[in-house]
Order: structure tokens, then sequence, then C-alpha cells
């Protein structure tokens, strides 16, 4: 392992550390530099004040009643100000007041928390905390502020198992470069997943499989479809990493879509088996 000089990662401000490691040892781990310097800011203080925070308003407002501070958004979009003395609850940028991220530019308050998903998203750093690659000391600390704010009961095996695969799946880009090779996905299912990974969902979508068959089918028929509407285009990473986890899946040969409908991409597909 290579090593930096503690001085170096002490300037990023870091100041947090996992419960069983030395204060030494976690500042000069050398990806402490890449990790998101705004966490430092949620001391167990903090944390405390969110707590109790939590705490009335499951008492007071059962969490399925709880609403934006500015508008009347409900869950699962609603994202709780993770500064010191700041308790606002505020809307995702996806809903119209994106009042979250309204909130987070006008006071510099970077981190917010979502109350659903227990997940948390740096507005400074523009992304997700904790996700899989990010560095350990980072996700360790996204874990254990989940687990502090969860319900009172804890979280269930299977709750902290799915909230890991959010980490890890949301870490995949479906993002198409020139070069590469396209890859049609189902909307509906894509949806799926999308809130899935965004923790509007907390339960990953069926199998790929039938969606596939569906859109498959209306290809083969020339039915007219729709790009981000009947369907996405995927890069073939992303495509392989779903059919994977979620098929087995229907791909599409370029020579099934050679008569079709889809003039919007270039698509070359091919066909891909699981572990094949
Ligand atoms: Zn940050
Ligand atoms: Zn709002
Ligand atoms: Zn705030």
């Amino acid at each position: 392992m290579a090593w930096v000089a503690a001085g170096a990662a002490l300037q990023y401000g870091i100041a947090y550390k996992p419960a069983n490691m030395g204060w030494r040892e976690a500042y000069v781990l050398p990806d402490t530099v890449d990790a998101c310097q705004h966490l430092s800011t949620i001391s167990a203080e903090v944390l405390a004040a969110k707590q109790s925070k939590l705490t009335a308003l499951r008492v007071a407002d059962p969490d399925p009643c709880v609403t934006c501070d500015r508008c009347r958004v409900r869950l699962p979009d609603l994202w709780l100000c993770m500064t010191a003395g700041c308790d606002h609850i505020g809307c995702g940028r996806r809903k119209r007041g994106a009042h979250a991220l309204n909130h987070a530019e006008r006071h510099e308050h970077p981190i917010v928390f979502k109350l659903h998903s227990l997940d948390m998203w740096c507005y400074e750093c523009e992304k997700w905390l904790g996700n899989d690659g990010d560095p350990a000391i980072e996700c360790l600390r996204v874990k254990e502020i989940a687990e502090t704010l969860a319900e009172p009961a804890g979280r269930t095996e299977e709750e902290v198992a799915l909230f890991d695969r959010r980490q890890r799946e949301r870490a995949v880009s479906t993002r198409v470069m020139h070069s590469d090779e396209f890859y049609l996905i189902q909307a509906d299912w894509r949806n799926l997943w999308y809130d899935f990974t965004m923790g509007d969902r907390i339960a990953p979508p069926p199998s790929l499989g039938d969606a596939q068959v569906q859109l498959a089918t209306r290809i083969e028929r020339s039915d007219p479809v729709l790009l981000n509407h009947d369907y996405y285009v995927i890069n073939r990473q992303a495509w392989e990493f779903l059919a994977q986890v979620y098929g087995p899946a229907r791909s599409l040969s370029e020579h099934e879509l050679r008569n079709v409908a889809v003039r919007q991409v270039l698509v070359s597909l091919r066909r891909i088996l699981p572990n094949e």
C-alpha cells in the first residue's frame, strides 16, 4: 500500500474515521484525499441532533405524511439537510421546486440525507456518497450515519443488503459514448431500476427478461417505438451488468433490427447471455 504524509490528508479536512481504525491510520490512507471533505462537518453532535429531529418527526408525523418545507411534495423524494443547526427538509431536484438543491445553494449547506432510503448526496461534490469505488473511509462513514439515522428498531439484514446493492448499482454508468455498442432497454423496466438506484424505490425491479421480450416483439412488428419513452439506449458494459444481475435477458441482433422503426440511433446489438 502506498502511504502519503499525514499532513497532506489533514489539509483536506478529513476528520472522521471508522471505529476500528486509529486516527493516525485513518489520516494516512491514500484514498482519503478523494473522499467528500464535507462529510467531516457531520460530527457526533450533529449526528445526534439529526437523530433527535428524525425521532420527533416519526412521533409527530409518521413518515408517509412528511412534506417538503416549501411545497407539498411527499416521500420518497425528500431530503434532510445535514448541516449543523439546520433541519431543512426539501424536495429533490427532479421535482418542480427542487427545494433541497435551492436550499443547499443559497445557504451553502452541502450534504443532504434521503429520508426514504437513508442515502446521502453532496451538492458540493455533486455525487452520491459512499458509492462502490469511493474511498473506503467515506463508505464506512456513510454506513455509520445510515445506521444511526435508521428507524429505532435498526435495519434488517435485507435492508442493509439492498442499501449496499443500491450503492453498487448506481455506480454503473449507462451513458453511451460515441464509439460504444448500443443496447436498447425497455423504458418501464429501466425506470423501475433507476428509481431503485435513486432510492425512490426500496425493492429492485423484477427480472429483465419479460421486459426485453415485450420490446423485441414491438420492434419485430415494426410498431413505432420512441427513444426515452418506450426504450432507452445504454452502453455495452451497463447492458452486460444488468443482464448478469437481472437476466437472463433478451438482446436484439443487428439482423433483427434491419427493418424496424428504430431510426433515432445507430444500433448495433449483439446477443449476450449471462456467463457465456
Ligand atoms: Zn462533498
Ligand atoms: Zn419542495
Ligand atoms: Zn441547511
